[in-house]
């Protein structure tokens, strides 16, 4: 298995609050990992830790066997991500801010055009090049996000509740169109919501209160889940 994602004994502590408490995990090449906890479990500050935006108290990130600490700028580059919620700069045009992301990239000349026009055409953006983004369905908010996050084609993403927010068809469109960028890259996405998991994920890691509770495949997880439901109701 090639290991393109490796977290080991990854901690961050604000304070006294533990807000990720030594956990370990990787992705591999072609995986889809779901990363499964409630509000507050962490899942956000791991995606933090991993992108290189903040920096762990504790353990070590390896993003395509880059350490994120220490080669910010490997990793940078064979990474995208999506936060959690609307594109930042709202006031932009979808086509002004992929051009201002390219050229926080370093994109130039054809490469720069080439890899804008791919982003657009993957999230079928075409439409709504010249409208504010803020101007923007929530669907579309999302897809301006992902075509930031995949516009100097990845090898790696990080995707913060890419669904969040959206209504059953923005989510199944959003879903599908992760789907598609699977086979050869290694996707880590955060969901509140098993049935996410089970529509677009192979494995899943379960955190709560900053640690590894569960990890498998979402049928694994679901028979867990059933069982633990079944005892704490005989209980
Ligand atoms: P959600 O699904 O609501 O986004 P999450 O799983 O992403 O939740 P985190 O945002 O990673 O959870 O937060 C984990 C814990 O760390 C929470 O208790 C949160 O309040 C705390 N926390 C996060 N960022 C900070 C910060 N900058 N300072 C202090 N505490 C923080």
């Amino acid at each position: 298995m090639t290991e393109m994602i490796k977290v080991s004994g990854l901690a961050k502590h604000f304070g006294p609050i533990r807000a990720v408490d030594g956990i370990s995990f990787a992705v591999a090449r072609g995986e889809v990992l779901g990363f499964l906890g409630p509000n507050g479990a962490g899942k956000s500050t791991t995606m933090k830790m991993i992108t290189g935006f903040l920096e762990p108290t504790g353990g070590s990130a390896e993003v395509c066997g880059f350490d994120v600490g220490r080669q910010p700028i490997e990793v940078k580059r064979r990474i995208g991500y999506l936060p959690e919620g609307a594109p930042a700069y709202g006031d932009m045009t979808p086509l002004g801010f992929l051009g201002f992301c390219a050229d926080v990239r370093g994109l130039k000349g054809a490469d720069r055009k080439a890899k804008i026009e791919a982003a657009i055409d993957r999230t079928t953006l075409g439409g709504v090049l010249y409208q504010p983004i803020d101007t923007l369905s929530k669907g579309f908010k999302r897809r301006v996000g992902l075509a930031q996050a995949l516009l100097h084609d990845p090898e790696v993403l990080v995707l913060d509740e890419p669904t969040d927010g959206l209504d059953p068809n923005q989510k199944h469109e959003v879903r599908t169109l992760i789907g598609s960028m699977a086979k050869d890259k290694a996707i880590i996405i955060s969901t509140h919501i098993l049935e996410e998991v089970d529509a677009l994920c192979s494995r899943a890691v379960v955190i709560a209160g900053g640690q590894i509770v569960a990890d498998g495949t979402p049928a694994e997880l679901e028979a867990r889940s059933r069982l633990h439901n079944a005892v704490t109701v005989r209980l």
